[in-house]
């Protein structure tokens, strides 16, 4: 079964490693950067907010005599210095509460209960907390009791400046976290198209040699990571092409010694058909029998040279300039089928082709000869022109060619379901695979389709550079 992983192609599944690492590592820095600087503002602060409040507190202890009025109590208040400008320090004198500046800091209702227990009971080295008050604000507060007049001395102090900090820097890091991760993918994408380079490079070359490119052959470069892969893979491109140029050879030498003694067979049996008449009625048949396979093996073994001379890449073109319409003409006339009906725009009688004429009524008579066999004949022709390209239809009301058979037909030795009903008495199955040899030497491709919309008919269709307008 294949788990979600192994479903993700290797490059998003490379550049997602690298982005997610990085967001990963950044991250795990931040936390902890974050956490770093936390602790210490707050540690910072506490300790110098601790040390002031226990100066002002003592402070406070001998300013705060018997006889010492409210107002010079608050003006004492006002002018003691905190850690912040913001810090405001509440007394508690038995039960009157004065606070430096009620706005900010209104005793005793800011005063968290708690702490006011801890300081009222506690022995003179003080206590602190950190809370919020009523209106959001973080404060530390600090207390200390009084040896004089039954008081209670505290210190609040702002914490929205280490609060305001530490938000910052949680952005900040954030937006590192963020680019860091989108960095680590840029730098996946660029890695990974480093490191996919060679496959890709493979791939190109495989599918070269899969499409005909025999030579095509891996760079080997300098890296011995890639060398073995490059250099196995080009000794296996070395082999495959030289079997193949073995096999070429091999089917081209047999065909060519096939051809002399067929050329003897055939001039011996035109003798003994000359006899017919005084042969009895067996030997008739055996000579009719021969007669009709010999037929077959001289068109196997000229089509098997013709195709061989591709595979040794022995074929060249032998271009000529003719007017289409006259060369169709001439061509459907000269066939014992009789002549049909050839549909064209008018401009195409005057266009001019070049093209190799032999090889040009090779490919038709071979289409013709395949509608007589197996679809009761072509019924007509189509040319037209676009551009440079000619474009020639053999249209025939046969049955039809499967789907399936539609791009197999055009291989060697491949015979539809029309070819295979008939047996194999009547073709040799490369017809089709000459066609298309022929046209690609051209530049030109060739297929089918149907020719009816209910599926039945083929309409072969022939492309070919080279209009002359
Ligand atoms: P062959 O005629 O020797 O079998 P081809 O390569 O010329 O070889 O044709 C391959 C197959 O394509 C045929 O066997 C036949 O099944 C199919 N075929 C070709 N032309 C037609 C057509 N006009 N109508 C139906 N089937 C066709």
């Amino acid at each position: 079964m294949k788990s979600p992983n192994q479903s993700l192609r290797i490059r998003t599944r490379l550049i997602l490693t690298f982005g997610l690492s990085a967001l990963l590592i950044t991250s795990g820095i931040s936390v902890l950067t974050y956490f770093l600087v936390r602790g210490n503002l707050i540690e910072n602060r506490n300790q110098s907010a601790l040390s002031v409040a226990s100066v002002n507190a003592r402070q406070a202890e001998r300013r705060i005599f018997e006889g010492a009025t409210d107002k010079a109590v608050r003006d004492f208040l006002s002018n003691l210095r905190g850690v912040r400008a913001e810090s405001t320090p509440v007394l508690r004198l038995e039960t009157d509460w004065i606070s430096a500046d009620p706005v900010v800091f209104a005793a005793p209702d800011s005063i968290d209960a708690k702490l006011l227990e801890v300081v009222n009971t506690s022995p003179l080295d003080g206590a602190k907390m950190k809370y919020r008050m009523g209106n959001g604000t973080p404060v530390l507060v600090i207390g200390f009791p009084l040896a004089t007049r039954n008081a209670l001395y505290f210190e609040a102090t702002p914490l929205d400046d280490i609060e305001d900090t530490l938000d910052s820097l949680a952005n900040i890091l954030m937006l590192v976290s963020g680019g860091v991760f989108i960095f680590g993918i840029a730098l996946g994408m660029w890695s990974s198209r480093r490191v996919l380079f060679p496959v890709e490079e493979v791939g190109q070359t495989a599918r070269a040699i899969a499409v005909g490119d025999l030579s095509a052959r891996l760079d080997v470069g300098n890296d011995p990571d890639l060398e073995m892969l490059a250099s196995t893979f080009n000794q296996m491109a070395d082999t495959l092409e030289k079997r193949i140029e073995a096999d070429a050879k091999f089917a081209s030498n047999v065909s060519h010694e096939l051809r002399s003694p067929l050329t003897t067979i055939m001039a011996s049996i035109e003798v003994l058909n000359g006899n017919a008449a005084s042969l009895d009625e067996n030997s008739k048949l055996a000579l009719d029998l021969l007669n009709e396979d010999l037929e077959r093996f001289k068109q196997l073994v000229e089509d098997l040279l013709e195709i061989s001379r591709y595979d040794v890449g022995a074929n060249a073109l032998t271009l000529e300039r003719f007017l289409i319409v006259e060369f169709l003409e001439r061509l459907t006339e000269q066939r014992s089928s009789g002549a049909m009906s050839i549909n064209f725009p008018f401009e195409i009688n005057d266009i001019l082709i070049e093209a190799d004429k032999r090889r040009l009524a090779r490919v038709l008579s071979n289409l013709l000869d395949n509608a007589d066999h197996y679809a009761g004949g072509a019924t007509h022709i189509e040319v037209r022109a676009d551009e440079d390209t000619l474009i020639l239809s053999v249209i025939d009301n046969g049955p039809g060619i499967t789907q399936a058979d539609r791009s197999s037909i055009f291989e060697r030795f491949a015979r539809g379901a029309e070819g295979s009903r008939r047996g194999s008495g009547t073709g040799t199955g490369l017809g089709l695979s000459l066609v298309t040899e022929h046209v690609k030497l051209h530049g030109g491709s060739v297929e089918v389709t149907s020719a009816n919309s209910n599926g039945s008919g083929s309409r072969f269709t022939v492309t070919l550079p080279g209009v002359i307008k």
